[in-house]
């Protein structure tokens, strides 16, 4: 299998392969066709298996340009550290768009996260607890969320973020789709996926 094998556009298929990507993963192969299809997805996958691609090259080929001044992504990750890594990766994938990526965590003062998001955006990665902070100042439009992903979902639930996600959960359109992502399937992360999936696509690599 190879990258052209999925209904890519030229400019992701020139950055996957300027990024050295030759061979999509197991977990690319199985998740990158029903993510493309508009399905939600739920994969239990390890970090290296390259589960940050298979969610982020699908949302770019959706979002395909920048668009408006709100949000249209947002990808919920535990640790700052993992936030940082999947907006690199949206960087790599969206080098040759102009989709606006802001990557939100808490540690830093709000206040250039702030500038940029009114400046516009597209793609918001951010940790629970800081991106609920900047839409409580508000500062975040979520009506024109359609693509909502939680990655390394047991991780947020062993660090207890089970009410932010809940909140999220109740501020973000009814219509979307989801993508939820861990390396485990754990009780919580059962009883996660049934609140927040919708006759999910399940892969497990
Ligand atoms: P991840 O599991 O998303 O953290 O990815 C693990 C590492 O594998 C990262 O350094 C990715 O850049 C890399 N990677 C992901 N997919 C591929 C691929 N199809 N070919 C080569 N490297 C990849």
């Amino acid at each position: 299998a190879t990258f052209e094998d999925f209904k890519f556009n030229k400019q992701i298929l020139s950055a996957v392969a300027d990024a050295g990507y030759t061979t999509p993963t197991p977990i690319q192969q199985k998740a990158i066709p029903p993510i493309l299809n508009g399905q939600d997805v739920m994969g239990i996958a390890q970090t290296g298996t390259g589960k940050t691609a298979a969610y982020v090259l699908p949302l770019l080929m959706k979002l395909k340009y920048a668009q408006g001044e709100n949000p249209r992504a947002l990808i919920v990750s535990p640790t700052r550290e993992l936030a940082m890594q999947i907006e690199e990766n949206i960087k790599t994938f969206a080098v040759n768009t102009d989709l606006r990526v802001i990557v939100l965590y808490g540690g830093l003062g709000p206040k250039t996260q702030i500038e940029q998001i009114s400046k516009g955006i597209d793609i918001i990665v951010a940790t629970p607890g800081r991106f609920l902070d900047i839409y409580l100042a508000g500062h975040i439009v979520t009506k024109t969320i359609t693509t909502l992903v939680l990655d390394e979902a047991d991780k947020m639930m062993d660090m207890g973020f089970m009410p932010q996600i809940n909140r999220i959960l109740e501020i973000v359109p009814v219509k979307r789709q989801n993508l939820l992502f861990s390396a485990t399937m754990s009780e919580k992360v059962h009883s996660l996926a049934g609140n927040f999936l919708e006759f999910p696509t399940v892969i497990e690599v």
